[in-house]
């Protein structure tokens, strides 16, 4: 009673989907829906059972095709009021940069070519100049990530050398990417000083031998230490390194170039406090705090900052067209900080007002309020949080839309929200749905109002 491949092709609705998409995939789309009927039908023992899923055939077809050539990576709406979410893509990208980069990667660009010798050029150059000016460093330099920024480094000093870094920041990144095995990827030997919550000084001092080659500082971005803790400071770590003729490295993590203190944030070390304390190689993302395209960016002596562009591994690991288009950009915002706090999208919804956000937060209330969904929903105050593996103890004053649906389970409504068609993700507390609006862009106000609307009536 299945019908044969031929007669559904055969069909109007199966027309028009090849005439969109072309025979061959259709025609395979077909073949898979008929195999997992034929296997369905085959352990099936009731007639009547068996003919609804053959009836069902082509419909299934449909929707099946329908999912196929919906594009798998798509904008989503991020209410769930972490800014740096690592599993939505980190820091969006302003529209503004985005149009700049769409002429850069639509056509050929000067990435690798200097137009003023008429000659190869290098890719590093689009961003170094800014980067140094930025920062006070000597060169710098970008990879594919930081992760990729650190393995670089490390292995850029001779294998079999030893690297002091104190236990206490001994860091697992998410993903599994650890400090030490990363060290040991680089070539380095690892040297484990201090404790977990102290270090002195003098913990170096003795570790520090012939093979010696890096002390290396990782600042500890994902979680905190406190009570009675104790580091060395980059100052005495400096003195100590120059004093043995080796490299002071540190591993800043997310890397801020402007104090957040000023925007009511704790104190995150920044680049340039780094660089000005004598570090000679500092490493950080550029999609975390600072704001840009996925990069590892490396800053420091020149002496340093040359042997990584010799090192051969740079060529597997570094920065590609899109994300050193957007990296000059989002940097070029930085030569005037409001600039910077104003135009990229991390910054700004880091710096924004508890009241500011509330009164959006009171706008998309209205316009919910406006369309009778059968819920109960509040504006009520929340928190927001940075994300990203930075700053983990802050809480930013925000404000969150709730809603409490009268005709479904929270959960039935949080799989709803989230498989709309452009998904809403969001916090489930205490049983109720909770979108804050930190994270929330103006534009996605009417997209939440409509497909809650779909969902709820
Ligand atoms: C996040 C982080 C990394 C990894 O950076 P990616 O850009 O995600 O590769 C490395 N070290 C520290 C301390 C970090 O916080």
């Amino acid at each position: 009673m299945i019908p044969k491949v031929d007669v559904i092709l055969e069909r109007e609705e199966i027309q028009k989907l090849i005439e969109k998409h072309g025979r061959s995939t259709v025609t395979d789309l077909i073949r898979t829906q008929l195999d997992r009927v034929r296997n369905e039908i085959s352990s099936c023992g009731i007639e009547a059972q068996a003919q609804e899923r053959i009836d069902a055939i082509v419909p299934d077809i449909l929707e099946a095709a329908d999912r196929f050539y919906t594009l798998n990576m798509r904008p989503v709406i991020n209410g769930t009021g972490t800014i740096l979410h690592t599993n939505l893509g980190r820091s969006p990208v302003s529209e503004e940069h985005a149009e700049r980069i769409k002429e850069i990667v639509t056509g050929y660009c000067n990435l690798e070519y200097d137009l003023e010798a008429g000659e190869r050029g290098e890719r590093y150059s689009h961003f170094e100049d800014l980067l140094c000016r930025i920062t006070g460093a000597e060169a710098a330099l970008a990879v594919n990530n930081n992760a990729a920024a650190v393995l670089l480094i490390l292995s850029t000093f001779p294998k079999g050398s030893e690297a002091i870094v104190s236990r206490g920041e001994l860091v697992e990144v998410g993903g599994r990417f650890r400090i030490p095995e990363v060290m040991e990827q680089g070539g380095m030997v690892l040297h484990e000083v201090g404790t977990t919550n102290k270090t002195h000084p003098s913990d170096y001092e003795k570790a520090i031998g012939e093979n010696t080659r890096v002390l290396m500082k990782v600042h500890t971005s994902n979680y905190r230490i406190v009570g009675f803790t104790e580091e060395v400071s980059r100052a005495e770590l400096t003195e100590l390194a120059h004093r043995n003729g080796i490299a002071f490295v540190e591993d800043l993590g997310s890397g801020v170039l402007v104090d957040l203190e000023k925007y009511g944030l704790s104190h995150e070390p920044t680049v340039q406090e780094s660089v000005r304390a004598g570090v000679d190689v500092v490493c950080f993302s550029g999609d975390k705090l600072l704001g840009g395209p996925q990069a590892g960016i490396i800053v420091g002596r020149k002496k340093y900052i040359d042997q990584m562009k010799k090192n051969q591994l740079l060529r597997a690991i570094r920065i590609d067209k899109f994300s050193a288009a957007a990296l000059e950009l989002v940097l070029r915002e930085y030569l005037d900080e409001e600039q910077a706090v104003n135009k990229i999208p991390v910054l700004r919804m880091i710096s924004r007002g508890a009241l500011e956000v509330k009164t959006e937060a009171g706008e998309l209330l209205g316009m919910l309020e406006a369309r009778n969904l059968n819920a109960e929903i509040t504006a009520e105050p929340c928190e927001s949080q940075i994300g990203g593996g930075a700053l983990p103890l802050e809480r930013i004053a925000s404000t969150a839309i709730v809603i409490k649906s009268l005709g479904m389970t929270t959960a039935a409504l949080e799989k709803a929200l989230r498989s709309a068609k452009v998904p809403v993700i969001c916090r489930v507390v205490n049983d109720r749905i909770l979108l804050d609006a930190r994270t929330l862009f103006r534009g996605d106000f009417a997209v939440i109002a409509d497909e809650l609307e779909d969902i709820l009536s």
